[in-house]
């Protein structure tokens, strides 16, 4: 009798280290990835720490389904090749889930933001009224791999304007704006009012939106685990008022 209390002990001890060494205990660590100059989606605060509405809502997905996230930032067109190389699991930079070119590459969660582009341009430029104003002595400048730098390239190629001036960053593209050493740039709108706020009174948007677009995470093709925990958790946050929260928090 004593040697099977003692058996049964020692194996109850040992499926108890099992548990505690790959169970319970370990939940998982997913790598976020994000570029920082797309406010308020995806930014820096004082520190230099990433914050913005997508670090919020990942946040509270990863909350909701029990897993963990730590974010990186990269330039916007290290995103995709991180993600197909495997060396990154989540996207959460505003990235358009609708285009067909990326969706060949990753796959994307529900969508969690509509959006669209809209040209931006100096608070005192009373010529350029929308893009049927741009012209061919012009230089518009947008970020690299974006849909506001394809359709700055659209314009140069088709003899629209003069150069599309394709830069790494959102805010060197609106400085440069700010500089005069372009004269317009295309950007997201909910951006571009983000960039007005913090500087106010020198640049401002004209015409009308120019796309339709939609955020959505991206995550490597096939991974369907991946996908359906953020699917299931963005579905949990707008049910359960946390969506509309982190939404409050950066559009008020
Ligand atoms: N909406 C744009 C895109 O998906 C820009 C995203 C970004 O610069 N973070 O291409």
């Amino acid at each position: 009798m004593k040697k099977i209390i003692k058996i049964t002990a020692l194996l109850l001890m040992l499926a108890l280290s099992t548990t505690m060494m790959f169970g319970c205990g370990s939940s998982d660590v997913y790598k976020v990835i994000t570029e920082p100059t797309f406010p308020p989606f995806d930014t820096t605060d004082e520190e230099g720490n990433l914050t913005g509405f997508d670090m919020d809502l990942m946040t509270a997905i990863a909350e909701d389904q029990g897993f963990e996230v730590e974010f990186e930032s990269m330039g916007f067109d290290a995103l995709i090749p991180a993600i197909q190389a495997g060396s990154a699991d989540i996207i959460a930079a505003g990235m358009n889930g609708m285009d067909p070119a990326r969706q060949k590459k990753v796959d994307f969660s529900d969508f969690y933001y509509d959006s669209g582009l809209v040209v931006l341009v100096k608070e005192d430029n009373n010529a350029i009224k929308g893009i049927d104003d741009l012209t061919k002595d012009m230089k518009v400048a947008s970020q690299i791999e974006t849909t506001g730098g394809d359709k700055a390239t659209e314009l140069a190629d088709n003899g629209t304007i003069a150069e599309a001036v394709i830069l790494d960053q959102f805010d060197t593209c609106v400085l440069q704006l700010i500089n005069g050493d372009v004269n317009a740039v295309i950007i997201d709108l909910p951006v571009a009012k983000s960039y007005i706020d913090k500087q106010p009174g020198k640049v401002k948007i004209v015409g009308e939106t120019l796309n339709a677009e939609s955020y959505a995470f991206a995550v490597q093709k096939g991974n369907k685990e991946l996908l359906d925990k953020i699917n299931a958790g963005l579905k949990n946050l707008k049910d359960n008022g946390k969506f509309d929260e982190i939404y409050d928090k950066w559009f008020k």
